[in-house]
C-alpha cells in the first residue's frame, strides 16, 4: 500500500509533488521521498515520517527543477527502513523511479540481474523493477523506452504501477507504466499550461488543480513532456482485474477510478448490503458508521432500510497512528482515544454498526466492547465486503491466512468471537453484482488473477514476517 506522484512542466515541481503526496497520505504514513531532475542532475530527499514532517520549506528548496516524482510508503515487504524509501535512482542510464505494488518474483529477478553483474541493494521491490528497466534501456529513443517496458512486463511478476523520470531524446520525460492486469491504480492529467502529472489517485491531481484525463491503461507505457500530447502505447494486453479492496477500504472516497467515484461505489455496496440484511429479517433502531471509510455505505444502508443514520462515534483527528500497546486495557484506551462513542445515540438501541472489512478481527472486537460500554440493547455488525479469507500478494498489507479471523474461526462462531449479537457480511455474489468486474477479489474469493507460485508465496510471507518483527 503506497502512493506515487509524477510531475513535469511545473515550476517548483518538488513543492507541487509534496502537496500531491499530502493528498495521498492515507496510502502510507511510514516514509516518503521526492526526487527531481534539474539541468541533468538528480536531487533526492527521502526519510521516515509523514510528508509534512519530512518536507519543510528548506528541504523543498534543495530539490530544484520542473520535473519530480514522489512517494509515500506503507511497507508491505522489507523491514521498513530508510534505505527502502522511494524514489530509487540508478546512474547509468539515469533513471529515477517509484511505484505502488508488489513484485512476487524478486528472488528470480535478483538472480537474473546478478548474472548481468547487477546487485539489488535494498528490500524495496521497485529497485529490481528499475534495474530490469534500466538494463533494457539500450538507448535514449522512444522505441528504447518501449523495449525496456516490454522487458519489465516479460520479467517482473506481480502487480505494479510505476512512474519514472529519464532523459529521452535529450529531453526530460515523465514515464508511467502499469502491469497488464491493472491491479494497482494510476491516473494521469494535465493543467492549462501544458504540465502533466500522474498519481495513484485522482485526489492528488485535484490538489494540484490539474484535470484528470484518465487512467494509465493497463499493459501500457505513457511518455509525457510539457506542452506535448501524451504518448500512450499498449504493449501487452490481459484481462484487467482492478483491486476491489481499493474501492472498499483503501482509496479516498473523493477519488475517481475507472468505475467512478469511490464514494458512489461504497454507497452502492451499502445499498446492496441493506438489501441482503433485510432478507435476514433482523430488527434494528439505528445505523451507525465506523468512521470514516464506512460512512457512505452506512448512509445507503440506512436509506435502504428506512432507518435513521447517526454518527455514534467522534473520531479524534489528532490521535495519529495507534501505537502498539502492551496489554488489552491499554489497547482499549488507545482505541477510545481515537474513537469515542456518543451514549445518547447508542444507549438502549438495537444498533447496526457498519464497517468496511474484517481482517484479523481484533479491531472489530474492541469496537464492539466500546459500543457495549454505553449499554446498547443489541449490537449487530454489518460489513460492506465479504469475509477476508485469503492473503493479498499484490500490494495490500494483509496477514497470512492463519491470522485472518474469517479463515481461522468457523462462521457459526463469528458473532461470539466479535462480541456482537449478529454479523452480516456482504455476499461475494453481492459484491460481484455491485462493483467493477472483472476485478481482483482474491482476498475474498481466493481466485488470484496473476499466478503466484508456492515459492513466491513462501518468499512474500517470509518478508512480511520481517515487517512485523
Ligand atoms: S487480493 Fe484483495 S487486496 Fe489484494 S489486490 Fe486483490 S482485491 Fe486487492
Amino acid at each position: 500500500m503506497c502512493g506515487f506522484v509524477g510531475l513535469i512542466g511545473l515550476e517548483n515541481a518538488a513543492t507541487g509533488t509534496a502537496m500531491a503526496l499530502q493528498a495521498l497520505q492515507h496510502r502510507g504514513q511510514d516514509a516518503c521521498g521526492i526526487g527531481t531532475v534539474h539541468e541533468g542532475r538528480v536531487h533526492v530527499f527521502k526519510d521516515l515520517g509523514m510528508v509534512t514532517q519530512v518536507f519543510g520549506m528548506g528541504t523543498l528548496a534543495s530539490l530544484p527543477g520542473t520535473a519530480a516524482i514522489g512517494h509515500v510508503r506503507y511497507p508491505t515487504v522489507g523491514a521498513g527502513v530508510r534505505d527502502d524509501t522511494q524514489p530509487f535512482h540508478t546512474r547509468r542510464p539515469g533513471v529515477l523511479m517509484a511505484h505502488n505494488g508488489n513484485v512476487t518474483n524478486v528472488p528470480q529477478l535478483e538472480s537474473w540481474l546478478r548474472r548481468r553483474g547487477i546487485r539489488v541493494q535494498s528490500q524495496c521491490d521497485v529497485e529490481p523493477i528499475m534495474l530490469v528497466f534500466a538494463e533494457g534501456l539500450r538507448g535514449s529513443g522512444l522505441e528504447h523506452v518501449k523495449d525496456a517496458v516490454r522487458d519489465v512486463f516479460e520479467q517482473v511478476r506481480g502487480a505494479y504501477t510505476c512512474v519514472a523520470l529519464c532523459e529521452i531524446e535529450g529531453k526530460d520525460t515523465l514515464i508511467a507504466f502499469r502491469d497488464p492486469y491493472g491491479v494497482r491504480p494510476g491516473v494521469y492529467g494535465s493543467n492549462a499550461l501544458g504540465a502533466w502529472a500522474v498519481a495513484s489517485e485522482s485526489v492528488a491531481l485535484d490538489a494540484l488543480g490539474f484535470e484528470t484525463v484518465g487512467e494509465i491503461p493497463p499493459g501500457s507505457v505513457m511518455l509525457l513532456r510539457p506542452g506535448e500530447p501524451a504518448r500512450i502505447e499498449v504493449l501487452r494486453t490481459a484481462q484487467p482485474h482492478r483491486c476491489i479492496f481499493e474501492r472498499i477500504y483503501f482509496a479516498r472516497p473523493d477519488s475517481k477510478m475507472e468505475d467512478g467515484r469511490i464514494f458512489q461505489v461504497r454507497w452502492d455496496l451499502g445499498r446492496r448490503l441493506g438489501e441482503e440484511w433485510r432478507a435476514k429479517g433482523i430488527e434494528a433502531d439505528v445505523v451507525v458508521p465506523v468512521p470514516d471509510t464506512s460512512r457512505p455505505a452506512a448512509q445507503a444502508m440506512a436509506e435502504t432500510l428506512g432507518l435513521p443514520f447517526r454518527e455514534g462515534f467522534i473520531k479524534n483527528r489528532y490521535s495519529g497512528r495507534t501505537f502498539i500497546m502492551p496489554d488489552a486495557r491499554m489497547r482499549q484506551s488507545a482505541l477510545r482515544l481515537k474513537l469515542n462513542p456518543i451514549p445518547e445515540i447508542l444507549e438502549g438501541k438495537r444498533v447496526i454498526l457498519v464497517d468496511d472489512s474484517v481482517v484479523r478481527g481484533t479491531t472489530v472486537k474492541r469496537l464492539a466492547e466500546l459500543v457495549r460500554s454505553v449499554k446498547p440493547k443489541e449490537v449487530h455488525l454489518a460489513i460492506f465486503s465479504p469475509p477476508v479469507k485469503n492473503p493479498c500478494f499484490y500490494g495490500i498489507d494483509m496477514p497470512s491466512k492463519d491470522e485472518l479471523v474469517a479463515a481461522r474461526v468457523p462462521e457459526a462462531d463469528w458473532a461470539r468471537t466479535f462480541g456482537v449479537d449478529s454479523v452480516t457480511f456482504l455476499s461475494v455474489g453481492g459484491l460481484r453484482a455491485t462493483a467493477v468486474t472483472p476485478a481482483c477479489m482474491a482476498c475474498f474469493d481466493g481466485v488470484y488473477p496473476i499466478p503466484v507460485s508456492a515459492d513466491e508465496v513462501a518468499a512474500i510471507v517470509a518478508d512480511r514476517r520481517g515487517v512485523s518483527a
